[in-house]
């Protein structure tokens, strides 16, 4: 509830005080909640390894994330009515990587679940996948 309170005033301030002759008010809101995230901010960027790794509209990403990891993110969190979700959610193997010690590849490659030998070679750059969508990923549909 409080939570749910303090992004509503937040959200609201914004709102009012969001065009303006000095330029305006934006917000900036830094979690690994989705769930809030795809209902309070307008876009999203997601990070891996120090480096956004998918970008676009908040509810897009939320309902239809491309990148192996934002997948992995929404499906981390367990669903309303769905016991099932709430006991054994899903997860993903082995913790992310020191920021000195990047692995050589596509830094998620170590934990990704659809890594492809080439994912270890190259680091996949941040592309148009769709209409103000970015990802960084070789497997990601476009
Ligand atoms: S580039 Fe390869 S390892 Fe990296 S997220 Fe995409 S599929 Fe996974």
């Amino acid at each position: 509830m409080v939570q749910a309170q303090v992004l509503e005033l937040l959200t609201g301030l914004v709102r009012d005080l969001g065009t303006g002759p000095a330029g305006g008010m934006g917000m900036i809101l830094i979690s690994h909640d989705l769930g809030v995230l795809g209902t309070t901010c307008d876009r999203i960027a997601v990070m891996y390894a120090g480096q956004v790794i998918e970008s676009g509209p908040a509810l897009e990403i939320f309902d239809n994330p491309k990148h192996p990891y934002t997948r992995a993110l929404a499906a981390a969190f367990p669903r309303v009515g769905d016991p099932a979700a709430r006991y054994a959610p899903t997860g993903l193997p082995g913790d992310p990587p020191y920021p000195g010690y990047l692995p050589n590849g596509c830094a998620f490659h170590p934990r990704c679940p659809i890594a492809a030998p080439a994912c270890s070679q190259g680091s996949p750059a941040l592309v148009e996948v769709a209409p103000r969508r970015m990802a960084a990923c070789f497997e990601v549909d476009r």
